[in-house]
């Protein structure tokens, strides 16, 4: 059998991250990634935003990893020269009983340690972006957007120059846990004797999981797929920041981000979904853009959305379930020794990959 120190399953931007973190720690790492390229999965089909750390609750793993990667990652992207840009962004209130809103989102961002959001006027903030339409806003100055193939590709670089290795086509379907090692067995029959592993297969780390031998199933959560389908807007962008309604229930609302092209696309939406394949935008979709979108920039011409793309959530709550951390739970919390499962890397796992690459080499010392 086959031998190796740490394995890592799943290269998206995360497991990359991490994988990355652990060969720097000179552990000997290799990257089992099922299909036959790095970052196909969630990590393609995102905004590429570098978020701030606005919302998430105070002292969750959301907001502390968020923070702490964003600078890491303005950082990492400087030294390396990786396409990235510091846009920033505005939070709009566009009905009376938002602006009050904007308050509250200000008190919460300052309890995650961000207290650069500048409160604006109406004509302050078309000041700034002429076409928008709004009662007031909020401007982020550190949100940013990031080239997330040359992230990903830069953090491959970095494993590989520190002696790790990658293995596509290496798909996992089982482990065994016992004895101290896990035992990872791959689609080909192939087996792996670990002293570490990290479950980063984003939307299947849960269904993978329950395939481990030897881990109680109460570890385990139930995976819930929410979709977010993309529009992109023919012809110029309006706007030179990224431009966010107040945030709604599941999601952020129907906002308008920029690629580093200068391409703007709206969403993505939230749309349930029973598979984490179910990946066709439905053009039909698109229709309730228009009124969403137009709240904040009336300018919208009819027939300017053009179906983009679609991503899924790994979600760790269902629909009507309050929403929940990330879940990053080595032996102390399942009792199973050099095994961490990642479930629920939803948003912001781009901004925050590089702080949970420390957050789990920490884990498996
Ligand atoms: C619509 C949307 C918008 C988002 N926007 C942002 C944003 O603007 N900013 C931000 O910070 N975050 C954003 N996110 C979140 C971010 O994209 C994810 O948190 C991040 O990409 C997760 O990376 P990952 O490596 O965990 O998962 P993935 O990228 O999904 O990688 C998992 C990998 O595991 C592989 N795999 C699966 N099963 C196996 C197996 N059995 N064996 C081997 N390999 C396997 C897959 O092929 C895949 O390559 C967004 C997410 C969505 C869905």
């Amino acid at each position: 059998m086959d031998e190796f120190d740490c394995a890592v399953i799943g290269a998206g931007v995360v497991g990359l991250a991490v994988a990355r973190a652990l060969a720097l720690k000179g552990r000997e790492v290799v990257v089992l990634e099922a299909e036959g390229a790095i970052g196909t999965g969630t990590s393609s089909r995102n905004s590429e935003v570098i978020h701030a750390g606005i919302y998430y609750p105070e002292g969750s793993l959301k907001a502390r990893l968020c923070v702490e990667g964003k600078q890491l990652l303005y950082d990492y992207a400087a030294e390396r020269g990786l396409p990235h840009r510091r846009c920033g962004k505005l939070i709009v209130a566009t009905a009376p009983t938002q602006v009050a809103q904007l308050d509250a989102i200000a008190a919460k961002a300052r309890a995650n340690d961000v207290d650069d959001l500048v409160l604006l006027t109406r004509e302050q903030a078309r000041a700034m972006e002429p076409q928008l339409e709004c009662l007031a806003a909020l401007h982020s100055p550190s949100t940013g957007i990031v080239d997330s193939h040359a992230l990903m590709l830069s953090l491959q670089g970095d494993l590989e120059h520190a002696g790790g290795v990658l293995a596509l086509k290496s798909a996992v379907v089982r482990a065994e846990c016992a004895h101290g090692v896990v035992v990872l067995v791959a689609q080909d029959g192939t087996a792996l004797r670990c002293n570490s592993v990290v479950n980063a297969a984003g939307l299947a780390a849960p269904a993978l999981a329950r395939r481990f031998d030897g881990l109680p199933a109460s570890a385990v959560p139930s995976a819930h797929f929410a979709k977010g389908s993309y529009f992109t807007l023919a012809g110029r962008a309006p706007f030179s920041r990224l431009i966010y309604p107040v945030p709604e229930a599941a999601g952020l609302g129907v906002h308008l981000t920029l690629d580093l092209g200068g391409q703007a696309k709206f969403g993505p939406d939230v749309q349930w979904v029973d598979s984490p394949d179910d990946l066709v935008v439905d053009p039909k979709r698109g229709d309730g853009f228009y009124a969403e979108v137009r709240k904040y920039w009336p300018a919208l011409p009819d027939g300017a959305l053009i179906p983009g793309y679609a991503g899924i959530r790994p979600k760790v709550s269902g629909p009507g379930e309050a929403a929940r951390d990330f879940l990053i739970e080595g032996p102390a919390t399942h009792g199973v020794p050099g095994l961490v499962n990642l479930f629920g890397i939803e948003s912001p796992g781009l901004t925050s990959s590089l702080a949970i690459g420390r957050h789990v080499a920490a884990l498996l010392p």
